[in-house]
């Protein structure tokens, strides 16, 4: 059940568009720049990057995607593997500096997959972490280098983004069961 939103629709948005100024700041190279979003909701989140980086720089950078699923072959944590589906990525990576996008940042073992993924489409220069919310818990060496929002949460609660193109609203909202 819903136990307190954390972000309106103009928090998310000012949210990315700092981000999208803070990815301007530490690429000076901006053309070298791509961008990929872990669906489902990374994706929207990469574009929205993209397309704020479009208005006040006026390049526009590439966007692809990423499918990754958590799969559990048991109820334990530690079995939750996450596995790469499908790649959409119709531009070379080669030398790139890559952005690579998620809604939520958690565990890092989707993150770790993602890199894995990438490994085999060739050999970005750096590889720079976005996610909307970061809530913790992580099991991995893994962190962001921009993040929308910290919101430390218990392992009982659940973070649901709400974005217009996939949920027809923007907003946070943290979830307990
Ligand atoms: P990980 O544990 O691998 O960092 O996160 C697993 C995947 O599930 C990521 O794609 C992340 O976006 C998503 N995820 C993990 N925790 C949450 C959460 O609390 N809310 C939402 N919306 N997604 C989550
Ligand atoms: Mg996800």
């Amino acid at each position: 059940k819903e136990k307190a939103r954390i972000m309106d629709k103009e928090a998310l948005r000012r949210a990315l568009v700092r981000i999208a100024h803070e990815i301007v700041e530490r690429n000076r190279d901006l053309d070298q720049v791509v961008f990929i979003g872990i669906r489902r909701r990374g994706v929207p989140i990469a574009q929205r990057l993209a397309r704020a980086i479009a208005e006040f720089e006026g390049k526009e950078l590439p966007v692809g995607i990423l499918d990754i699923t958590l799969y559990r072959d048991d109820l334990s944590r530690l079995s939750e593997k996450p596995t790469v589906n499908n790649t959409d990525v119709p531009f070379s990576i080669e030398g790139k500096h890559i952005i690579l996008c998620d809604d939520v940042l958690y565990t890092g073992r989707t993150i770790r997959a993602a890199l894995d993924a990438l490994v085999d489409l060739g050999r970005p220069a750096t590889v720079q972490l976005a996610v909307l919310v970061d809530r913790g818990h992580r099991e991995i060496p893994i962190r962001a280098d921009y993040v929308g929002k910290n919101v430390p949460t218990s392992r009982r609660e659940v973070i649901e983004c709400r974005l217009e193109e996939v949920d027809g609203v923007d907003e946070v909202w943290i979830m307990e069961q």
